[in-house]
């Protein structure tokens, strides 16, 4: 497999595209001390689910900019390896309220991240009430605990199963949310919370709808247990340590029948909680889609996978997973605009190859470990 060779640098080196189709490091490391934070005085933040995919990410960001940062994690999915060296881990429900009061009155963070969620599509519709318990029972926990502590600016990670099977793609902001599954319920109810929150106890909020999350820092990537998610599935199965893909419907609305979504870097990601951390100390609320704005369909992925690898992606079709739409794509032009957010990933091969590189160089992810 062709791989970036290069220094440890939170982001992977800059491709290029060679007549040969060969994949190139280029000499150019993608630097994140650009824009993100750099107004910003250093905070102390809370980060739920910080063991996990984005959360640890969003650590390593935060650290790279100076703020301090705490943990609060349970582990049932996240890896404490993932977790930056230096910061505090609290092994904890967040639907512990009286832990997660005790910890927001030592901590007493400036800004709370709140990652810690179930968000898997399919499990949703299988098991709502782990759903509704975990994502908005753990989000009464936490804002009644950010209300006694005094803490006063919370970013959600919400997500585009708010919107459901949207009428216009690329989806605005505006467009209407009608979920199509529970996962997207249970964020849309979150969202709707720190609303009256808001409203009642002036919570400034940032409800940032992640499209499709991939790639990886160099030292932070994707290690679900079981993994679902696509990207990592079909590298898996083209380097022969999975199982073939199974694509989930070749029969939709779509150029080649199969589900179109909108993937971005998971480094951009994080750079877009620093920024609308940072515009939260002027105003109440951001609601922002957080996507590339390109769609890419299952079979599109499927060739970039070969692309990067050089390997074929065994596949083969599978019936529709439930809950899922068939098209999400978004509008990040709030987001560009609002924030100055500038995605560095804006091709799926690049992202991709991030993916491929933390998979090669982590083949059994981060070791399993025992919990707790
Ligand atoms: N998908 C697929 N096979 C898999 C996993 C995912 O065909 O083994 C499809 C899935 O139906 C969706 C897209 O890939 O259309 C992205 O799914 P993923 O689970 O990665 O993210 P989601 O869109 O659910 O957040």
């Amino acid at each position: 497999m062709r791989r970036i060779e290069g220094t440890r640098t939170l982001v992977h080196g800059q491709q290029a595209m060679h007549e040969s189709g060969q994949l190139q490091s280029s000499k150019h490391n993608h630097s994140l001390t650009r824009k993100a934070g750099a107004n910003l005085r250093a905070m102390h933040v809370l980060v739920t689910g910080g063991a996990g995919y984005i959360g640890s990410v969003t650590c390593e960001v935060l650290q790279e900019h100076r703020h301090t940062v705490c943990v609060v994690d349970d582990l049932s999915r996240g890896h404490r390896a993932a977790i930056p060296p230096g910061v505090p881990l609290e092994v904890c429900s967040i639907l512990d309220a009286e832990r997660m009061r005790a910890i927001l009155e030592r901590e007493r963070p400036d800004g709370v991240l709140h990652f810690a969620a179930s968000s898997l599509v399919g499990e949703s519709m299988r098991d709502p009430g782990l759903y509704f318990r975990n994502n908005v029972g753990g989000m009464v926990s936490l804002l009644d605990a950010c209300v006694e502590a005094g803490c006063r600016r919370v970013l959600l990670s919400s997500s585009a199963a708010t919107y459901g099977d949207p009428d216009e793609v690329p989806i605005p902001e505006e467009a209407p949310t009608r979920p199509t599954n529970p996962y997207g319920e249970s964020k849309r109810i979150c969202e709707q919370m720190l609303e009256w929150y808001r409203r009642v106890h002036g919570i400034r909020y940032g409800s940032l709808r992640y499209f499709n999350a991939a790639g990886a820092s160099v030292e932070r990537g994707e290690d679900h247990e079981p993994e679902t998610h696509l990207i990592p599935l079909a590298l898996q199965a083209a380097l022969g340590s999975g199982n073939a893909l199974r694509v989930f419907g070749t029969d939709y609305q779509t150029e080649d029948g199969t589900c179109v979504r909108d993937y971005i870097h998971v480094v951009d990601l994080a750079e877009a909680h620093l920024l609308t951390l940072e515009k939260l100390q002027a105003t109440e609320r951001l609601v922002l889609n957080l996507g590339n704005g390109s769609g890419f369909s299952v079979l599109e992925v499927i060739r970039a996978v070969e692309a990067v690898t050089g390997r074929t992606v065994p596949w083969s079709a599978a019936p529709r997973r439930e809950g899922d739409p068939p098209r999400l794509v978004a509008s990040s032009a709030r987001a560009r605009e609002v924030l100055g957010w500038r995605p560095q990933f804006d091709s799926l091969e690049r992202i991709v190859q991030t993916a491929a590189d933390w998979m090669q160089e982590h083949p059994r992810g981060y070791e399993r470990e025992p919990t707790g």
